[in-house]
């Protein structure tokens, strides 16, 4: 398997080598030359391992520069009860994203059982021992450097934290993220993880990574990399629970299955996107939006529109909220046939802000082809929600996951089972928790009292030159 540009502008290359880069070197995403495919009967065989031989089982086909028996070691490394368990009971744990049934044909898969509590667990776990695996055989160094206003920061922290030959440099804005945010990043101690409290917001600190990676000399120097969402790795790891999760519900293999999926950066559902045209049979892939409703608009009317800054929300669901969807691109190369030239025509627009509109036939096979749909969310819907969750089915969800099930409801057919992935535990938002039950969210366990432990972080100011002087500083 070798990996092409969605641009058309990259010789193939295999997996480790698109794994540690970012952006194809043409701008595009890069992509598998063609996706395996699994038959009825291969489903049928796939449908009885548990989580992680399923995991080699459907990642061997994207990897050809991992030997099996090693690529096997780091994915069981990775797959465990242990690292999956946050306080389940050890047989539910086992099962790494097992499925809840809230009524018939309406379930909910958990994906946040991972240490930071949300699904970006699910992929960056496996990416901190790929990067490891991959880097000790070049004899290479990475240095991370990336902006997080909660969510990606964490869990790039808590996958990389104490890997060989990767150091992990994440800005964050001072005085910003709730408590219990800071105190899951600050309160790592490891030597590789470095947390840059920058005095500025969010937009601030991904424009100062934005000009360390435009720094091209200093990139090359410090070896500079990034884990954000348009990561190949990530993607591929995703895969898997979607297959996990339909073998959970389909009462016999080759039954139609429906996913609703809470989106910003389209990196989870293009996941989705990815196992149906590898033959799941996914009927519909639902986005759900909040008030940034780029993909809403998207899926509803064919027109891509990227917002500005100044248009975009902070909402009660904010891990998704999203300006643009980076991974689009990759959804959107196989829908105008893997035409590398119209796509980057398409994106070419994009880039200059303006966006595109897609011919009907284009707009209509969206849904008819590849079983898109759309809803979004308002706070006040999303509030309801969790209250409507709580009241119906006794189940606590977070903002997110409500953003999942008001969208799986509008397009609901009741005779099909419907998967909404949840992609974060209410802990981690008390405040709309509060707002939306009147109590405090539970909290697992080990978690208690995490505000408490010894936090350190590197207080700078909004300034690059402070935050290259910081990276030389720990490097040379
Ligand atoms: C990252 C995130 C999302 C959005 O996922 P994408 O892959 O960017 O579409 C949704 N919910 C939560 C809790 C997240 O952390």
């Amino acid at each position: 398997m070798r990996y092409i540009s969605t641009r058309g502008g990259m010789t193939p290359q295999p997996f480790c080598d698109i794994l540690l880069g970012g952006l194809a070197p043409d701008g595009g995403l890069s992509i598998p030359e063609i996706y395996p495919h699994f038959c009825l009967d291969a489903l049928k065989k796939l449908s009885t391992l548990e989580y992680r031989d399923l995991a080699f089982a459907i990642i061997h086909h994207f990897v050809d520069d991992i030997d099996h028996p090693t690529l096997q070691k780091l994915i069981d490394k990775t797959y465990t009860a242990e690292v999956y368990c946050n306080g389940r009971d050890p047989e539910v744990a086992r099962e790494i994203t097992p499925v809840l049934k809230l009524e018939n044909n309406l379930y909910i898969q958990e994906l946040s059982n991972g240490p930071t509590l949300a699904f970006k667990d699910m992929a960056m776990q496996l990416l901190g021992n790929l990067f490891e695996h991959v880097l000790h055989e070049r004899g290479e160094q990475v240095n991370i450097v990336g902006a997080t206003s909660g969510d990606t920061g964490s869990a790039a922290e808590y996958a990389m934290r104490g890997k060989k030959g990767v150091n992990v440099f994440m800005l964050s804005p001072h005085g910003k993220m709730s408590p219990f945010q800071r105190a899951q990043m600050y309160s790592l101690q490891d030597k590789n993880i470095f947390n840059l409290s920058v005095k500025s917001f969010f937009d601030q600190c991904q424009d100062i990574v934005k000009a360390i990676n435009n720094d091209a000399e200093f990139k090359a120097q410090y070896k500079i990399g990034a884990v954000n969402s348009i990561n190949w790795g990530r993607i591929v790891a995703q895969v898997v629970y979607y297959f996990k999760g339909y073998f959970a519900v389909a009462k016999n293999v080759g039954d139609p299955v429906d996913f609703c999926v809470p989106s910003g950066n389209f990196g989870n559902i293009c996941a989705g996107h990815i196992a149906r045209q590898m033959g799941l049979p996914i009927r519909k892939l639902v986005v759900a939006t909040n008030e940034n409703d780029v993909l809403d608009e998207f899926f509803k009317t064919g027109k891509y529109r990227p917002r500005s800054i100044k248009e975009t929300f902070e909402t009660s669901s904010p891990s998704m909220d999203i300006a643009k969807a980076s991974n689009l691109e990759r959804f959107v190369f196989d829908l105008v046939g893997r035409d590398s030239t119209r796509l980057a025509a398409l994106w070419q627009s994009v880039e200059k802000g303006e966006g595109f509109t897609l011919p009907s036939p284009d707009f209509e096979r969206m849904s008819h082809a590849y079983g898109f749909v759309s809803e979004q969310s308002s706070h006040a819907e999303r509030v309801a929600h969790i209250r409507e969750v709580f009241e119906k089915y006794g189940v606590e969800i977070d903002p997110h996951t409500a953003d999942g099930y008001k969208a799986a409801k509008a397009h609901r057919d009741p005779a099909v089972a419907m998967v909404i992935l949840e992609t974060a535990l209410p802990a981690k938002f008390e405040a709309t928790m509060v707002e939306a039950l009147g109590r405090q969210p539970a909290r697992p366990e080990h978690l208690q009292g995490i505000e408490d432990l010894p936090q350190h972080s590197e207080v700078l100011e909004d300034d690059v030159e402070a935050v290259k002087q910081f990276i030389r500083q720990q490097l040379d």
